[in-house]
């Protein structure tokens, strides 16, 4: 209760950035209160909506001072809980989806300048625009914002050929806990002036600072394409498939996606239109696409030439090419609706994991064989951008079993399955991040050195905690 005179903390902030930046109307707060899976529920103080860097900067300024916690909001499609608020009624939620300009755009340098706020796919139209390419591309690219993809440090579908955000970063502009600016919006691709401050922030998931604007790398657009879905009996051949590739096309393979049978039979039959590709039965399939920025280069011979080779010594049993955009959009689009299918089909256990590529088919081998055994109530979903070694490991509640069995059993599935990554040399979280799902998995896994020195990270940055509180790391 705040003493007679003094202002509410939602007076102070309607006070400092003007009433049309705050908002607390509840419809408004309902979709922030929320995370992408509705998983964790919160309820933010408001939602702040700051028009500029130095709003940013003014606003956290007042939070520090005030021990308001600020919690980074994009477009809110992370899996972890990052961005959701807790549920003290105390923290802000901080929306930059005002900065959303593309403040430049530098074809002869390959780079662009753009604003937090932007969503991605609008960053993707202006490097087009340009006759530039820029290749984050992931299913929530309509409604996720660069800011979040920083944040996340996410990968998506073109990881393979281009890296993930961490590679395509040239520098950032980042507001500090204390709102000073830290302006590093540098456009070049040699500098070792000392530590790389930039990767502090990428992929901190708003705990060290909030994101305003970034100086991204661009690429030559692609020109010429080749798509194929690809009947391979198991993953073992899969990863053989992509080394063939690789090889054959000159490293010319962008994409790699692994797609079980059962991935394509929740798609086909929950989204309208959806149809398979090809008519013979597979358990496992594969969606490549080769690239080139040269107009005309003959991929789809190539690709059809290696696909025939790799049928004759086993690694493929059927392929099929896009005839044409629709055709390759329609292959995009089944593998773009296995999570949205998941969802319909009912509840989840996800498992973003990744592990060295060799080691790969064994990890499947080993985990599925455990899950078979001992978990009846769920069925597995196991895909994703395999040319990474990434795999989306999730688990399906089966129909007919009393709803919550599978979610009663979360941890210990959990536990089992990222002892098994970890025992191949993998990672508990490949793209998505920690927040606020697996804060107990970075507590168990983590080096201890690399855990200190990360809380040593947090405390020197944001000393008053306020930035993203209970997300990634528990600092007491
Ligand atoms: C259908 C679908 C497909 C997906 N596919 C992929 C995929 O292939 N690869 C992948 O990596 N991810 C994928 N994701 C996950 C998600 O889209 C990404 O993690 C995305 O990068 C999150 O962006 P966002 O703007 O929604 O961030 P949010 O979810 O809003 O926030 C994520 C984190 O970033 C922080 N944050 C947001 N903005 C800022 C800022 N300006 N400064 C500081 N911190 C900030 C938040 O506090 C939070 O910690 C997918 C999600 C969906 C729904």
């Amino acid at each position: 209760m705040m003493q007679g005179g003094a202002q509410t903390p939602l007076q102070h902030l309607t006070t400092l950035l003007g009433a049309d930046c705050i908002v607390t109307e509840p419809t408004a707060l309902e979709a922030v209160n929320i995370d992408q899976l509705r998983t964790y529920r919160g309820r933010a103080l408001c939602i702040a909506l700051p028009r500029s860097t130095a709003d940013v900067s003014r606003l956290l300024k007042l939070c520090n001072a005030l021990r308001i916690p600020v919690v980074p909001q994009g477009g809110n499609t992370g899996y972890c809980g990052a961005a959701t608020p807790d549920a003290s009624g105390t923290q802000v939620v901080l929306s930059l989806r005002r900065l959303n300009a593309i403040r430049s755009v530098d074809p002869a340098n390959y780079s662009m300048v753009v604003e937090a706020g932007c969503i991605l796919a609008d960053v993707q139209r202006a490097a087009a625009t340009a006759e530039r390419f820029f290749p984050l591309s992931l299913g929530a690219e309509g409604s996720c914002q660069i800011g979040g993809n920083l944040s996340t440090n996410a990968g998506g579908v073109n990881v393979l050929r281009y890296g993930m955000m961490r590679e395509l970063t040239l520098g950032l502009e980042v507001v500090l806990a204390d709102g000073r600016v830290l302006s590093s919006l540098t456009a070049l691709r040699k500098d070792n002036t000392g530590y790389d401050l930039r990767q502090l922030f990428i992929g901190a998931e708003g705990t060290l600072g909030v994101i305003t604007a970034a100086s991204l790398k661009l690429f030559p657009a692609p020109r010429a394409s080749a798509t194929a879905f690809v009947a391979i009996p198991d993953p073992e051949r899969a990863v053989q498939l992509l080394s063939h590739l690789r090889e054959a096309s000159g490293d010319q393979v962008s994409s790699f996606e692994l797609i079980p049978a059962v991935a394509l039979e929740l798609v086909t039959r929950h989204i309208p239109g959806a149809r398979r590709p090809l008519d013979a039965d597979s358990p496992w399939y594969v969606l490549c696409e080769l690239t080139s920025p040269r107009v005309g280069e003959p991929l789809e011979h190539r690709l059809e030439d290696a696909l025939a080779e790799a049928m004759e010594r086993g690694l493929a049993t059927d392929a099929v090419l896009a005839q044409s955009e629709r055709d390759r959009r329609e292959f995009w689009q089944l593998r773009e609706n296995i999570p949205h299918s998941q969802r319909l089909e009912g509840m989840s256990l996800k498992h973003d994991v990744s592990i060295p590529i060799d080691r790969l088919p064994r990890f499947v081998a080993r985990a599925s064989a455990w899950l078979e055994t001992h978990v009846a109530e769920g069925f597995l979903v196991c895909y994703g951008h395999v040319g990474d070694g990434n795999l989306h490991f999730n688990l399906n509640e089966r129909r007919g079993v009393p709803p919550g069995t599978l979610a009663a059993r979360r941890e210990e599935i959990r536990r089992i399955i990222h002892n098994l990554v970890q025992d191949e040399g993998g990672s508990f979280s490949a793209e998505h991040g920690i927040g606020q799902s697996k804060l107990a998995e970075l507590q168990h896994y983590a080096d201890p050195v690399e855990l200190n020195l990360m809380r040593t990270l947090k405390r020197t940055l944001d000393p008053n905690g306020i930035l993203n509180p209970g997300k990634v790391l528990n600092v007491a």
